[in-house]
């Protein structure tokens, strides 16, 4: 293998050359404590910048193995040092010319903490992927530039960030120790009957609508009311206390303005883990917890909504219901379905984002509008049943109805950003305004009706290409010929996900969409494929920005692609 000494010579030599000759360096360096790889160089300084990797042996880099002996661990240590990475890389970075030139990055990372491609770890190596924007003046190359960053910067990082005597070791362990916790707090809902858990002093609120770091001085800490109080003893930090939200159908209600949408935030994310100082670090949802909205304009293709809505005007069926252009209501119905196909446990609804006429219909509609005019069957009627008969619990944000105190099983009063539990009340006003609203839902939710997607209706190639994948942001999606829009889909966080959802939809056409196997078992394939194999299995080089996402974002992914058809 050429060592560093040998890249030097051929940059120089390739200094004031045409951009596309940087392709002679793609191959592997052996540098004095580590070796670099250069996958793949861009064509052009304002293309997309060039793949390298970096492995160091696990002698140099020395992690303590109990760092990332368990999946928790692992994934946890591999955030800290794809931060480390960043904020170093960032430090020293500088324009070296037109375009991208100069830039060493890795990945744009959030609150969250993902399982990423940017870094791996085991017993032999730590493994980074990074893109580097090779340096040009015009469309020449700057050797002597290039020399300074790969030779220079690069092992400047590659020491500073990779090699566990440089980093702080508490830092660390605490890194790992939280995120550790919180796997373990969610693991054990299921079997203490609980949904999502909130600890005492979290800090929700975050400091604006596009900034998710949390509020930093007039943030009130959540403070669990004493009926709704458990407790955890985890393996790191011992005794935790705070709210857990039992399973069943749970109301938060309270005035406008008083928190529970940021509470509902709260546990929408809680299915991913946060770092250290979040604020959310503990607070922990069941994983298959899906956050429901109306999304008026989608496409919907052969869902069967009928358990929510039925005899629609000119007869349009609503077993086998796609549309183009879905209405609050009917989107809402599909979102719900589409994600119990994917086996959701918990959905989250909020009224704010939700559809009125969905979500209730109240006695004196029901007076006026007989039921065989109205196509809607209201959510009120069918959230009962979802859990008995489904066993999907339901937390919904509900200030504007007290219907709703009918059917639920506990109800959590929000006042000045303090929950308190407020169901025995909500249960005696439901009996003291007696109601004689009637239920519409019948005797059982209905059934999910398996679909069947075609393989030729999720194409990814755009003229002479095989395969055009482009995300833009977290919610913009370039499939084929296709934007996908993934704006209303809130549980996708981070562009890496958005990236790995496009390259798992391509992986699961090659793959597994064959016009015979139901989307459920499709999608169970592919999430099975990417826990053993790991992301790599969706790109064909190794990238630095892929992110897991769940069964959900990828079925939503598929679901909104409107060339989709199903059988
Ligand atoms: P609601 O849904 O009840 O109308 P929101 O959750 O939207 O209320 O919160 C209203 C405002 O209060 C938001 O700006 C939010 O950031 C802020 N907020 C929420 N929770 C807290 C808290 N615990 N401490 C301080 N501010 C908060
Ligand atoms: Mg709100």
């Amino acid at each position: 293998m050429p060592n560093q000494e040998k890249l030097r010579q051929q940059l120089l030599q390739l200094d004031g050359r045409g951009y596309k000759a940087y392709r002679d360096i793609e191959g592997s360096y052996e540098f004095s404590d580590f070796t670099l790889i250069v996958d793949r160089t861009q064509g052009d300084p304002f293309a997309a910048p060039s793949h390298f990797r970096v492995k160091v042996a696990g002698e140099i880099a020395a992690f303590p193995p109990q760092l990332y002996q368990t999946k928790s661990r692992a994934i946890a240590l591999r955030d800290y040092l794809t931060r480390q990475f960043d904020l170093y890389a960032r430090s020293i970075g500088k324009r070296r010319g037109t375009g991208n030139s100069g830039l060493i990055g890795i990945t744009r990372i959030g609150q969250e903490v993902l399982e990423r491609t940017s870094v791996l770890i085991d017993d032999e190596f730590v493994e980074v992927r990074f893109v580097v924007g090779l340096p040009a003046g015009g469309r020449r190359i700057l050797g002597h530039q290039a020399v300074e960053m790969l030779c220079e910067q690069i092992p400047q990082i590659v020491d500073r960030t990779l090699k566990y005597y440089h980093l702080d070791a508490n830092k660390i362990q605490h890194h790992v120790e939280v995120v550790e916790d919180a796997d373990w707090i969610r693991q054990q809902l299921t079997e203490r009957g609980l949904v999502a858990f909130i600890p005492n002093g979290a800090i929700l609120p975050r400091r604006s609508g596009v900034d998710d770091q949390p509020l930093p001085n007039e943030a009130v800490a959540f403070q669990s009311p004493k009926s709704l109080q458990v407790e955890f003893n985890c393996p790191n930090q011992g005794l935790i206390t705070g709210m857990g939200v039992p399973t069943g159908v749970t109301l938060i209600v309270g005035g406008g303005y008083h928190g529970k949408s940021t509470l509902l935030r709260a546990i929408e994310l809680g299915v991913y883990n946060h770092i250290p100082n979040d604020g959310r670090e503990l607070v922990v949802t069941h994983p298959a917890a899906v956050k429901i909205r109306a999304e008026d304009g989608r496409n919907i293709v052969g869902v069967d909504i009928s358990p929510f809505i039925n005899h629609l005007p000119q007869g349009k069926s609503t077993t086998n219901f796609s549309t183009t252009n879905a209405s609050g209501s009917t989107s809402q119905a599909a979102n719900i379905i589409e994600a119990l196909e994917a086996d959701a446990k918990v959905l989250l609804v909020d009224e704010d984002t939700a559809a009125t006429n969905f979500m209730i219909r109240d006695r004196r509609m029901q007076a006026l509008i007989a039921k065989d005019k109205e196509p809607i069957t209201p959510f009120i009627d069918k959230v009962k049943q979802l859990y008995a008969d489904c066993n999907v619990s339901t937390i919904l944000v509900m200030g504007g109805s007290g219907d709703y105190f009918e059917v639920a099983d506990t109800v959590i009063a929000m006042q000045n950003f303090q929950p308190e539990d407020v169901t025995a009340k909500a249960k005696t006003i439901a009996q003291q305004y007696t109601y004689s609203r009637t239920p519409e839902g019948g005797e059982k939710f209905g059934q999910i009706t398996p679909r069947i997607p075609l393989p030729e209706s999720i194409d990814p190639s755009y003229r002479q290409k095989q395969v055009r994948l482009k995300v833009r942001d977290v919610d913009e999606m370039v499939f084929g010929t296709e934007d996908i829009d993934l704006s209303a889909v809130e549980q996708i966080v981070d562009t890496a996900q958005s990236r790995a959802i496009a390259a798992a939809m391509v992986y699961a056409v090659r793959k597994y969409i064959d016009g015979k196997r139901t989307l459920a078992e499709i999608l169970a394939l592919v999430m099975a494929d990417i826990e053993f194999q790991g992301l790599d299995i969706l790109t064909p080089f190794p990238q630095c920005d892929l992110a897991i996402f769940r069964q959900f974002e990828l079925a939503a992914a598929i679901n909104r692609l409107r060339s989709l058809s199903v059988r």
